[in-house]
């Protein structure tokens, strides 16, 4: 069993007092940049002028210039889109680290691939919270917190592994439990996770099953339903009591299709197709095939985005849900 850290394996003085940059305001970058700052740690943002900008001196933060915020700071957690860490951090971190800084990241795409070399005197560790950041601040506030990974890839200065653990609980992570891991471990399970089954397994499974109704005949509106909206319920079960307590919960009819059913949906040979995938995760040709997309202007990306977002699923279900009141985004999208 991986062990847990809780409030009491941290020395919370160890990173009190010491400047925090958080480079980058999005979903994750607001979220440790308030809940630290609420825990009593001093925050300042290292942004480029534009919209996060804007907000993040509406919510009463210093911002400085990613360079000038790098600069003042001991501890710099970059919260950059992974795709753009690279030159960032080259251009504007790199020139302005010091001995015994330490180098934060919330995922370790870009030191694990070696996007990011940093150098030998610096502390470099990840704290990833296991949820979007929208989640991290609105857990926080309620009094609770969402868990977090963290992992350290290089001890300069020997406190490495405390500092970790006292941003984990700055965020507030501590209180639902910290678990540690490497930078491999973290980058190829995150990536494996989101592609086969969480982003890409989920919405490619949704889709196809509400073509498969629509294609024989049945009203789109009762394939959205059947096929994404009742997704919610099955998964919420699923989270609070694995596969077990969603099963005691549908019928037993229902329970005998997914038992006779599943594995001729996903079969030997989606699981090949998962291993497959795992593969380009671990040799590198996933990351080098993303980065060379974003940097030709993402055609690709752009090009599935729109036929995506025109697919008859979504079109359905935008007018669905506007008679739906109680469904609608948490957080608007966009932000
Ligand atoms: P977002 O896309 O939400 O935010 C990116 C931020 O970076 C924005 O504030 C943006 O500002 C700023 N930015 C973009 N380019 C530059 C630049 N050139 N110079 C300065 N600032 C810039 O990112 P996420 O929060 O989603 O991701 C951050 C990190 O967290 C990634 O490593 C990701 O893998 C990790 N992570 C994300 C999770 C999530 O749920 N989102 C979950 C766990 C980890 P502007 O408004 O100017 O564009
Ligand atoms: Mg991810
Ligand atoms: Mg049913």
């Amino acid at each position: 069993m991986a062990k847990v850290y809780y409030q009491d394996a941290v020395q919370t003085n160890v990173l009190k007092g010491k400047t925090i940059a958080i480079v980058g305001y999005g979903s994750q970058g607001h979220a440790h940049a308030q809940n630290l700052r609420d825990n009593g740690f001093d925050v300042i943002i290292g942004l480029r002028q534009g919209r996060s900008w804007n907000i993040a001196v509406q919510d009463g933060f210093e911002v400085k210039t990613v360079a000038e915020a790098a600069k003042a700071a001991e501890v710099i957690m970059i919260l950059l889109p992974d795709e753009l860490q690279g030159d960032v951090y080259n251009q504007e971190i790199a020139p302005n680290l010091e001995a015994g800084n330490a180098l934060v990241f919330a995922h370790g795409f870009n030191v694990h691939f070696g996007e990011i070399k940093p150098p030998a005197d610096v502390d470099v560790f990840l704290v990833a919270p296991k949820g979007p950041g929208h989640l991290v601040r609105r857990t926080f506030v309620e009094g609770g917190a969402v868990p977090a990974l963290f992992a350290v890839y290089q001890d300069a200065t020997g406190t490495a592994r405390e500092k970790a653990l006292s941003y984990a609980d700055g965020i507030g992570s501590t209180r639902a439990g910290v678990l540690e891991t490497t930078f491999k471990e973290e980058t190829e399970t995150d990536l494996f996770g989101e592609q086969a089954v969480l982003c890409g397994g989920t919405t490619a499974l949704v889709k196809a099953g509400f073509e498969t109704l629509v294609e024989a005949g049945y009203q789109p509106e009762v394939a959205y339903f059947e096929c994404l909206h009742e997704l919610k319920l099955i998964v919420d079960l699923m989270y609070e009591g694995g596969l077990e307590n969603m099963r005691y919960s549908i019928s037993d009819t229902a329970q005998w299709g997914d038992f006779v059913t599943g594995h001729r949906v996903v079969t030997d040979a989606t699981k090949a197709a998962m291993k497959d995938v795992l593969k380009d995760i671990q040799d590198g040709t996933f990351a080098k095939g993303w980065i060379e997309e974003h940097k030709s202007g993402r055609p690709n990306f752009n090009a599935i985005n729109e036929a995506d977002n025109k697919h008859q699923i979504e079109v359905v279900g935008r007018e669905l849900r506007a008679m739906m009141p109680f469904v609608k985004p948490k957080v608007k999208m966009g932000v």
